[in-house]
């Protein structure tokens, strides 16, 4: 029984190991010359043939797929041709990882980019939203609110006696509940007298279903 194994056969022998492992069960003769690089199952089927004698493959005569590799094989220490196919079949998976990686890092950064964008997008939408917001209120009861006459002159009503319909707002004037809000206008647009413009204005109009 030789124990030296020539660069042929241990490439072979680590195409079987490979081939084992990524299929998850044993190869073909087929296979096994194409993953080493030979011509044809027949130089395959040779070199098997003498790995089987000496001891480092196993195999049930007749049997596809029952080329397996002995305790001998696997113990044995990889000959330098093996650790180079080895090696170079590692050295490809860890490119090809590497590729992965950073193909898969520049789409987290293409998407953390859109995510930031969409998110200042809609903040500065907010914005103009907010600007632009309806604004209701009731009329004003009093044309003066420090004067004498206290009669209101959206309903009729003196606005003393019937206080509870008759509001002070935040800036002092006093307002009449009796008929209701007017139409709502927008809280930032105006005409050139500075009236407020009826909302929905231009503005939110052309914002949309944007939120
Ligand atoms: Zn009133
Ligand atoms: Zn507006």
């Amino acid at each position: 029984m030789r124990t030296t194994l020539t660069a042929t056969q241990g490439t072979i022998l680590a195409a079987i190991r490979a081939l084992t492992a990524e299929q998850g069960h044993a190869p073909t003769l087929r296979e096994i010359a194409d993953r080493s690089g030979l011509s044809s199952p027949a130089t395959v089927s040779r070199h098997v043939k003498i790995l089987t004698d000496d001891g480092y493959l196993d195999r049930t005569p007749g049997i596809q797929r029952s080329i397996r590799l002995t305790e001998r094989a696997e113990n044995r220490a990889m000959a330098p041709s093996v650790h180079k196919a080895l090696t170079l079949s590692v050295e490809h998976a860890n490119a090809r990882v590497h590729d992965l990686e950073g193909k898969l890092a520049d789409q987290r950064d293409k998407t953390r980019k859109a995510r930031a964008q969409s998110r200042t997008l809609r903040a500065a939408i907010a914005r103009v939203r907010r600007l632009h917001a309806p604004h209701q209120t009731y009329p004003w009861a009093l044309p003066d609110p420090n004067g004498s006459d206290h009669t209101c002159i959206n309903c009729g009503h003196d606005t003393d006696s019937s206080a509870d319909m008759h509001p002070r707002d935040d800036r002092g004037d006093v307002l009449c509940t009796a008929t209701g809000l007017l139409p709502a206008t927008c809280a930032h647009c105006a005409d050139a007298d500075g009236n407020p413009l009826p909302w929905p204005c231009l503005t939110s109009e052309a914002l949309g279903p944007y939120a």
